[in-house]
């Protein structure tokens, strides 16, 4: 199966020069959403982790099925004044200007095993964010799963040494 063929490219959207990969015309399609995760979960299920996070909003979209197929809790990362408990933050730059994001302090476990989701590796921000995160709370990040990943930004580059996987990549 070719996700691609299920993945709505926009172009300049939100705006000029951005090619947009809209994913929700592969979500509306359950077979094709179910396999994504069990891909994934085939990927990931040997390296014995002990929940997923995932950064709001697509993040969850990938992040809470792929922790329902491995077994595993899942942690919800979230924009800054989301969360009701006692949370921790990390400044993340954005295109314009910067953003805060936040986790739970109690969210993970010294020494847990932790993988990153999101649906789509661009420039890395997000996740390298994420994982400095995880790594504040003790928590160890394994790897990082993504249904896409735009190659020409090279975001593998700002994730360190950890195991990275995507289903589908664009140049
Ligand atoms: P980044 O922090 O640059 O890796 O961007 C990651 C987040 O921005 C991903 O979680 C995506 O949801 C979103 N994103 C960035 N670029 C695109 C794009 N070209 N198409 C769709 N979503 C994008």
């Amino acid at each position: 199966m070719n996700y691609k063929d299920y993945i709505r490219v926009i172009p300049d959207f939100p705006q000029p020069g951005i090619s947009f990969k809209d994913i929700t015309t592969l979500l509306q399609d359950g077979e094709v959403y179910r396999r994504v995760i069990q891909d994934l979960a085939e990927r990931f299920k040997d390296l014995h982790i002990d929940c997923i996070a995932g950064p709001e909003a697509r993040g969850f979209v990938i992040g809470a099925p792929l922790a329902v197929a491995l077994g595993v809790g899942f942690v919800p990362i979230r924009k800054s004044g989301k969360l009701p408990g006692e949370t921790i933050e990390a400044d993340y730059a954005l295109e314009y200007g910067k953003d805060k994001l936040a986790m739970h302090k109690d969210a993970i476990k010294p020494g847990q095993k932790v993988l990153i989701a999101d649906d789509l590796l661009a420039t890395g921000g997000t996740i390298a964010t994420s994982i400095n995160l995880v790594k504040q709370l003790g928590g160890e990040v394994v790897g990082a799963a993504f249904l896409i990943e735009l190659l020409e930004l090279n975001g593998k580059e700002k994730l360190g040494g950890i195991d990275i996987f995507s289903l589908v990549q664009y140049n």
